[in-house]
């Protein structure tokens, strides 16, 4: 049989350019197909958005050759601080405190406007001779063979692989497609996102503020600037929206606090529902799963891009190992190897991220006292508090080679 490539890709998104990224790393050729152009995605205007990569995120970026074109404009987390909220109050008093120092790999990771990130990502993929972009089309469809699938593209194309990988984010076509079932809920809160200037240095430091309606990070970015992930009730966030630049940074004040002095709006201004999303299987016959097509989560710990990372580098490794050792990379006991990998993973990040947003997410006196007696805990016990920073950093578990900083 002739095949057009090896692996299609349906998503150009972050995860999907790093999943060819990363089979590239392995002589591993791919077809990436997008609905969207990448002049439209490159844009050099930032427009508010930005991501907390973790040190292991990180350190596979630079394997790849992602990293080193745009270390310069990252901002190292140096600390993080969580605080519980009452509404209207600002800040209480009761914080729980991540320090670097106590970590001997350095911060616990880097912020990155999203203008640099996807820029550099999609002028690679147009470089790999491994990869073949797609612009401007989507994967429609596929059917699995015994020993192929045959993708359809929007231009009736029809495209031979071994396997299908559907980096095609939330609303996955490929997972519908392909039978895999997904659930979830909606949390009834939307975030609403931007970039904030300030007068005073944010000295790396990353705040997480929860108030009764929902969380509220704020994230340094490079210079005297910072990100904002405001969390809301949807109803709330959709007036909040509405409102003009001065009447929203008014509604944001008493919020944020006045810690970093006067503030002013940097970029534009975004919003989006909250839900959670998990599928039961990550993978099908000659399709696999990856990023936010597998798992969208509740951004309150900023982990839905290093889940994908993490995916996106386990399931490169499977497949290198299964293709070294003679095996077709399509069959369903070679991706049931990355299933068995990332499944319990990523349940349980959104089971925890769930799980606080719960518990912080409300006025319920007795579970205020609850939480504050866990943040005082958790901040009293030294090794307790380095196991989350660990994980947190993308530093503990069965972590795949890539996010160690090795070539697979
Ligand atoms: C408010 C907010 C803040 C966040 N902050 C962080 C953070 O700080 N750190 C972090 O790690 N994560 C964060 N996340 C999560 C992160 O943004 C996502 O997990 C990540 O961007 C998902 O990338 P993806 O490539 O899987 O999916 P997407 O970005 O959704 O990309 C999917 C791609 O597939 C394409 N596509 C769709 N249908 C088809 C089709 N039929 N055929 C081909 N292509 C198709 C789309 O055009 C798109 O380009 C945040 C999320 C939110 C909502």
């Amino acid at each position: 049989m002739k095949f057009d490539t090896d692996i299609v890709i349906a998503g150009a998104g972050l995860n999907g350019c790093a999943m060819a990224l990363a089979l590239a790393s392995v002589g591993i050729a791919s077809v990436i197909v997008d609905p969207q152009l990448a002049k439209d995605q490159q844009s050099p205007a930032f427009d508010g958005r930005a991501y907390s990569l973790a040190h292991g995120s990180v350190r596979m970026l630079q394997v790849l050759g992602v990293w080193n074109s745009i270390a310069t404009k990252a901002q190292p987390i140096l600390d993080i601080k969580v605080t519980d909220g009452k509404a209207g109050q600002g800040a209480g008093p009761q914080f729980l405190h991540f320090d670097h120092r106590e970590l001997e790999e350095g911060p616990m990771g880097q912020m990155i406007e999203d203008r640099y990130l996807r820029r550099a990502m999609l002028d690679l993929i147009t470089n790999t001779p491994l990869i073949r972009y797609i612009e401007g089309t989507s994967v429609t469809g596929h059917r699995p063979q015994n020993a192929h699938v045959e993708v359809t593209l929007s231009d009736d194309t029809k495209l031979l692989a071994r396997l299908l990988v559907g980096c095609d984010g939330r609303r996955s076509n490929t997972a519908r497609d392909a039978g895999l079932v997904r659930r979830g809920w909606d949390y009834d809160q939307s975030a609403l996102v931007c970039a904030v200037e300030h007068e005073l240095p944010h000295n790396g430091t990353a705040h997480q503020f929860f108030t009764p309606s929902g969380p509220l990070a704020i994230l340094p970015l490079a210079g005297r600037r910072s990100s904002i992930v405001w969390s809301e009730t949807a109803q709330r966030a959709a007036e909040i929206a509405q409102m003009n630049d001065t009447d929203f940074l008014t509604a944001l004040r008493p919020v944020f606090g006045d810690f970093l002095g006067e503030i002013a709006l940097a970029g534009a201004r975004f919003s989006y529902p909250l839900t959670l999303s998990l599928v039961d299987d990550f993978v099908g016959a000659r399709v696999a799963l990856v990023g936010d097509a597998a798992h969208g989560i509740h951004p309150l710990a900023g982990q839905g891009l290093n889940l994908g990372l993490k995916d996106v580098a386990s399931l490169s490794e499977v497949l290198a190992m299964a293709l070294r050792r003679g095996e077709d990379i399509g069959r369903m006991d070679v991706l049931a190897r990355y299933q068995t990998w990332r499944r319990f993973d990523t349940q349980m990040m959104a089971a925890a991220t769930d799980g606080i947003n719960r518990l912080f997410s409300n006025d319920n006196l007795f579970l205020r006292g609850l939480r504050d007696m866990g943040l005082g805990s958790v901040n009293a016990m030294p090794n307790l508090r380095r196991g989350f920073m660990r994980h947190a950093a993308g530093l503990s578990g069965d972590l795949p080679k890539l996010m160690l900083g090795q070539g697979i």
